[in-house]
């Protein structure tokens, strides 16, 4: 048996009759990317590749922390008390990341780069490189000190942000998200509606597959610890909906016996080691997916489902309970869903 999702609404008609499905894949953001579409049509619009493809490059040169040169990279690297015109897209996600951040009370936080960097998950030191050391108590201070993002004033009129002085931006938790939107709509413009679009695991369903049938997506779960999994798999419907999942067993080493993934709790500078394996979430948008499953994955289970509950949040928990059981919350939006 499965847990099935579905959206309380369906609607839009199925690709007709004799329709093709096309499928396109690249790199992108250290990752992969994937669309497929159905459409009536035998052939494909002439530069469609390349325009998928300049969605997400623009969202690499505008907010990556990875790619020296970028916007981002530049605002991070500039004196303190200088201003930045932002491009739109890049201040979109700015907003929408301040924005979560003082919803969570800054477990979502836009202004970790210090700290992510700190920990070996930015892009040098790596924590795989040999001779990596755990940093000790000073430095997590040093690190945590250069990332209050209450220190970034923005000017929403002129679009500008101002680096206060040594605040380095990481929006790698929500720009993903983000990339996978862009791309939908871009699809959207060209006047296809059947389209499912994915980054790095993070997913975007429109209208439905070949068939008639809704794009169904299986939830990522944590593995296995030994043999059979212990959980359901759960089913979504993706229809006019976004999945993404924040993991502990994503990138992550293990110290002293303990998982140290690549989420940081921001609030006190250190990864987060609260047992919780997963959440995801299901949004109409894939930025807000994004966002609130890392925000959820710092706050933890309790204060996570809490919440998400009062925002009317579609997630699912699931934490690895001291005896290694892995169990699982759903949120009442999620329990809608479920039917
Ligand atoms: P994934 O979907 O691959 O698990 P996330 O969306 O959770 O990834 O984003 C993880 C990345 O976000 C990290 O590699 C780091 O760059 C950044 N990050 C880590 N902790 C936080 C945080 N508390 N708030 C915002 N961004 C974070
Ligand atoms: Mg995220």
């Amino acid at each position: 048996m499965n847990r099935v999702l579905v959206p309380l609404q369906l609607d839009g008609a199925a690709p007709v009759l004799g329709a093709q499905a096309h499928r396109f894949c690249g790199e992108t953001m250290g990752t992969t990317w994937q669309v497929i579409f159905a459409t009536p049509e035998r052939g494909v619009k002439p530069g469609l590749r390349a325009a998928l493809q300049d969605e997400l490059d623009l969202v690499v040169a505008q907010m990556s922390t990875w790619r020296p040169g970028s916007d981002l990279d530049r605002f991070n690297r500039a004196p303190a008390g200088t201003w930045h015109a932002l491009a739109e897209p890049f201040a979109h996600v700015f907003e929408a990341a301040v924005w979560m951040a003082n919803v969570s009370g800054g477990a979502f936080n836009p202004a970790a780069g210090a700290l992510v960097n700190l920990w070996g998950f930015g892009p040098a030191p790596r924590y795989t490189d040999p001779g990596f050391r755990v940093p000790d108590d000073p430095a997590v201070q040093a690190a945590l000190a250069r990332s209050d993002w209450r220190a970034l004033q923005w000017d929403a009129d002129l679009r500008r942000a101002q680096q206060p002085g040594g605040v380095c931006l990481d929006l790698s938790a929500i720009a993903k998200g983000y990339a996978v939107d862009r791309v939908a709509q871009r699809l959207a413009d060209m006047g296809l509606r059947h389209t499912l679009v994915e980054v790095g695991g993070e997913l975007r369903g429109e209208g439905l597959a070949l068939g008639g049938q809704p794009w169904w997506v299986d939830l990522e779960l944590p593995p296995a610890v030994q043999g059979a999994h212990p959980l359901l798999p759960t089913r979504v419907a993706l229809h006019g909906l976004c999945v993404a999942t924040s993991g502990d067993y994503r990138r992550a080493y293990t110290h002293n016996g303990a998982i140290w993934p690549h989420t940081i709790d921001p609030r006190h500078g250190r990864p987060v080691a609260h047992g919780l394996a997963s959440v995801s979430v299901l949004h109409e948008a894939c930025l807000w997916a994004d966002a609130w499953s890392t925000a959820l994955m710092v706050l933890g289970r309790e204060k996570g489902v809490a919440l998400a509950a009062e925002h009317g949040i579609a997630a699912l928990f699931v934490q690895r309970e001291p005896d290694g059981r892995l169990t699982e919350t759903l949120t009442p939006a999620m329990e809608a869903l479920a039917g």
